[in-house]
Order: structure tokens, then C-alpha cells, then sequence
């Protein structure tokens, strides 16, 4: 662990005495030759960046002037982005059904109650998955109450990507049908039955840390529900946090903009989006986190119980553990609850995704083109979505919608950011953030597929490569 005060006294120590303490007696890394996106849209090429106690110290072309003593790293030819943001994981679950006994009941064999237990108190069981795909931060929109412990172990752990949390979700759904995902230690999906309740956890999971606080959807005909959510979106205000809400469809999104959502969670996938949505999309100033490939995802998760999903994961950065679960599908059809109709669902779900997959593609162009901020998001940890390597499938799902590729490189790193309330921290190359950055061997502004082409990611100033196992000692 490397403290965080420790990255500011030698900068102090320079400012105050810069006569006394020459620039080369602090180690200076100097990445030179790249092409550098920036994050907020602009492009230099053969750039310089330096860094400096983990902080970007300066940004520019070929003139910028590289201190003596610097340590030079020569990556003439390569091309180098902000580290890439996922705006929509969850740390509770594995990207397999274990994690999701909804979805699939595994518990005779993987219990929901053990999966939960080693994943509360092995959180970084998925760091380096993300760091060695490129994400040197991720949004955890939805989670047991440990969630919330995440943000703090993470953030100056250079082995793990910053991590924000939004905790317990609340939702209308009545928590006895809630008890499959929940667990004896504690719900990380509560019934949102009352104003006071409401209240109670908006201060309860502030005060823990929490990033947001998040709606699972909005019964709007639920009086009950919809008095109480009033009640969080006033605490919400009181407290400063904001509200996260899962909409898939056009009135409940619409709903949620009323509300003052920040980050709208998830496409609308039943019809196309109006000039109202947009409108209230606008005046809210929400952030619009499509998550477009969770649900093949699904599909390739039930694909697995035949061995038929097969992961593309060629700088191996897939945890073990998730791996062996994905591989050894087949141990699990026997859940399958008819069997015989297995080849028949897959397919008929797979259609349907498709549809939806279709409305999702289509009303994100239209809030593209609104100029309504996007943010890279993949709700990873869902079955059939793994933690890091998924955010390469929707990369690509945002270019096919058809946004151009050098629009979504913002979008993949700076508007995360923004969503994670850590702006001011990383998300662009800029003098003062955090040295968070990836790079890789193809331009990203030339096709979004080209992020697959990763060499190395650094995180608070230390560079890696991604195809080859941290060395943790
Ligand atoms: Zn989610």
C-alpha cells in the first residue's frame, strides 16, 4: 500500500522550493512518441507525458521538455488513452449463476450464502482482471454493504483499479421475493416500504461512503413505492449523494429524469426515445450508461452449461477461479430446469436479446446525437459478463450503434469519471490527475476494437504489461 499523502509532499516540497531541490532528485517516468488521446476529445501525436509521484506532471507534443535523470520509455509508434472506466459492475457477483441464483439455481452444488462469504472477504478477486484489461477504475452501482469498504482499500492499492460504491439497492420488488439474492448476513436489495426507510438508508449508506444511491426500478403505479422514493430524492439532496436508476423502460426512465436521476442506468429497450426524454435528459444532466452486452451476456452464460461459450481472453487476465467455473459449464446442466427444451431457449433467447439489443443500439444513437453524456458501462459480474475483459464486447457494441470511435474514447474514460464523481482525479491526461493510462499498439480513434490491442496499463505511475501476472509481493 503507498500512501496517499506521500504523493503530495515532494510536489509541495518542489513548488516551495524549487531553488534548493533540483527537478532530477524526483524520479521522473517519461512516456515519449505516442499518440495521446487526452479524454476530452483533443489528439497529439509523438506526445510526451511525464509523471511524477503518480501524478501526470506534464502533457504534450515532441517540444515538451523531458527533465534530465528521467526515466524514458520509448513508445514511439504506440497510442495512449486515459485508463478505461467502467461505469456499471458489481463486485457481488461472478459472471457466472453462482453469483446470480435467479438466474440459474446452482446452490446444491456452489451455495449462494459460501459464493457471497468468499467474495465479501476475497474483494479482490477481479482487480487485476480490470487493471490488465485496461480499467483502472470501475463503478460498483449496486452491492452488499461491503461494497462500500471497497472505495477506500482500493485507492491507493496500485494493484486494484479506484473503485466507487452505491451499496444496498432499493427497489419495489417485496423482499420476500428478494431472499434468492439476498444473503442471512445482509440484503444488498431492500424493499423500499416507507418514507422513513427510505430516509434510514440514504443517511446509512452516505455516511458508509456510498456514490449514489440506487433505484432498481420504479413502480410507478406503486403509491406506496413511489411516496417513499419522493423521500429519498429529498434525503438524497440533503445529503449531497445523487440518485442512480435502473430504467429499461421509456416512462420509468422518464420517471427517474423527473426525479433528478445523475446516472440513468441501463438502455431503454422498449420503444424509441422522444424528444421528451431528451429534454428531461438534458435538464437533469444525467449520464446515460447503456450496458449493451449484459444481456448476451446472459445467453453465452447459458451457452457455458454446453461448453459452447468460449471466453476471448488472450493476455489470460481472467481470474482462476472464474475461468474453471465458465469451463466446467457442463458440471451444471443438470440445473437446467428443461432440459429438453435447452437448444430451442437458447435460441429463442437469443432472438429476443437481438430485438432488444436492436431498440438499445437505436435509442443510444439518438442520445448521442442529443449530445447527452455516455458513459462505458457493463454491469460485469452478471452471468456470462466477466469482470474486465467485457468491456472490449461493449466498446464494440457502442461503435456498432454508431458512435464514431473517436467519440467513444471520452466516453470510456473521462464521462466514468464524472459518473464516479472522481473527475478531478483521473479520467483525461492532464496535469495534476492521477497517472492512470493505458497503451496500446493500434489507434483507438481508427476502430474501438483496437482497445483489444492493449500492451500496458499504468496505474498511479506504475507501468505493467497486461499480458503477464502482476507480481504481487
Ligand atoms: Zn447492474
Amino acid at each position: 500500500m503507498i500512501s496517499r499523502f506521500l504523493f503530495y509532499i515532494p510536489l509541495i516540497a518542489l513548488f516551495i522550493g524549487c531553488n534548493t531541490a533540483p527537478e532530477s532528485k524526483i524520479p521522473t517516468t517519461a512516456l515519449k512518441g505516442a499518440t495521446l488521446f487526452d479524454g476530452n476529445g483533443n489528439q497529439t501525436s509523438n506526445g510526451v507525458i511525464l509523471v511524477q509521484e503518480g501524478r501526470i506532471t506534464a502533457v504534450g507534443g515532441a517540444e515538451t521538455e523531458i527533465p534530465a535523470g528521467a526515466e524514458v520509455i520509448d513508445v514511439s509508434g504506440k497510442y495512449i488513452t486515459p485508463g478505461l472506466v467502467d461505469a456499471h459492475v458489481h463486485f457481488g457477483q461472478t459472471g457466472f449463476y453462482d453469483g446470480r441464483p435467479d438466474a440459474l439455481d446452482l446452490r446444491d452444488t456452489l451455495p449462494y450464502e459460501a459464493v457471497q462469504k468468499q467474495l465479501a472477504s476475497n474483494p479482490d478477486r477481479y482487480y487485476e482482471a480490470y487493471l490488465r484489461s485496461g480499467v483502472t477504475a470501475v463503478y460498483d452501482v449496486g452491492g452488499y454493504e461491503w461494497s462500500l469498504g471497497l472505495p477506500a482499500s482500493a485507492e491507493d492499492n496500485l494493484d486494484a483499479p479506484h473503485v466507487a460504491a452505491a451499496g444496498p439497492l432499493l427497489t419495489p420488488v417485496p423482499q420476500e421475493n428478494l431472499a434468492v439474492i439476498n444473503t442471512d448476513q445482509g440484503n444488498q436489495l431492500i424493499q423500499l416500504t416507507s418514507p422513513e426507510l427510505g430516509r434510514e438508508r440514504v443517511q446509512k449508506q452516505t455516511a458508509l461512503g456510498a456514490t449514489g444511491i440506487k433505484i432498481w426500478m420504479i413502480a410507478l403505479k406503486d403509491t406506496v413505492f413511489m411516496n417513499s422514493l419522493h423521500a429519498v430524492k429529498e434525503e438524497v439532496g440533503r445529503q449531497n449523494n445523487k440518485l442512480i436508476v435502473h430504467a429499461t423502460n421509456l416512462d420509468q426512465a422518464k420517471e427517474a429524469l423527473r426525479l433528478g436521476a445523475k446516472v440513468l442506468v441501463h438502455s431503454v429497450d422498449d420503444q424509441p426515445l422522444d424528444d421528451e426524454f431528451i429534454d428531461l435528459a438534458r435538464k437533469a444532466g444525467v449520464i446515460y450508461c447503456p450496458t449493451l452486452v449484459v444481456l448476451r451476456g446472459y445467453n453465452n452464460a447459458a451457452k457455458a452449461l454446453t461448453n459452447k461459450f468460449e471466453v476471448q481472453d488472450p493476455n489470460n487476465v481472467v481470474d482462476a477461479e472464474t475461468k474453471n467455473r465458465i469451463n466446467s459449464g457442463h458440471l451444471f446442466f443438470k440445473y437446467y430446469p428443461n432440459p429438453e427444451k435447452y437448444e430451442e431457449n437458447i435460441a429463442g433467447e437469443s432472438e429476443y436479446y437481438e430485438g432488444l439489443e436492436a431498440m438499445m443500439a437505436a435509442n443510444l444513437k439518438r442520445v448521442y446525437e442529443a449530445g447527452i453524456p455516455i458513459a462505458l458501462s457493463t454491469d460485469a459480474g452478471n452471468p456470462g459478463t466477466l469482470h474486465g475483459i467485457s468491456i472490449y464486447d461493449e466498446l464494440e457494441a457502442m461503435q456498432q450503434a454508431g458512435i464514431s470511435p473517436t467519440d467513444i474514447i471520452p466516453m470510456a474514460t473521462r464521462n466514468g469519471a464524472l459518473a464516479m464523481e472522481r473527475a478531478d482525479d483521473f479520467g483525461t491526461l492532464e496535469v495534476g490527475k492521477m497517472a492512470d493510462l493505458i497503451v496500446l499498439e493500434k489507434d483507438p480513434s481508427m476502430d474501438a476494437s483496437n482497445f483489444r490491442s492493449i500492451t500496458h496499463v499504468m496505474r498511479g505511475g506504475l507501468i505493467r504489461p497486461v499480458n503477464v501476472p502482476f507480481d504481487k509481493d
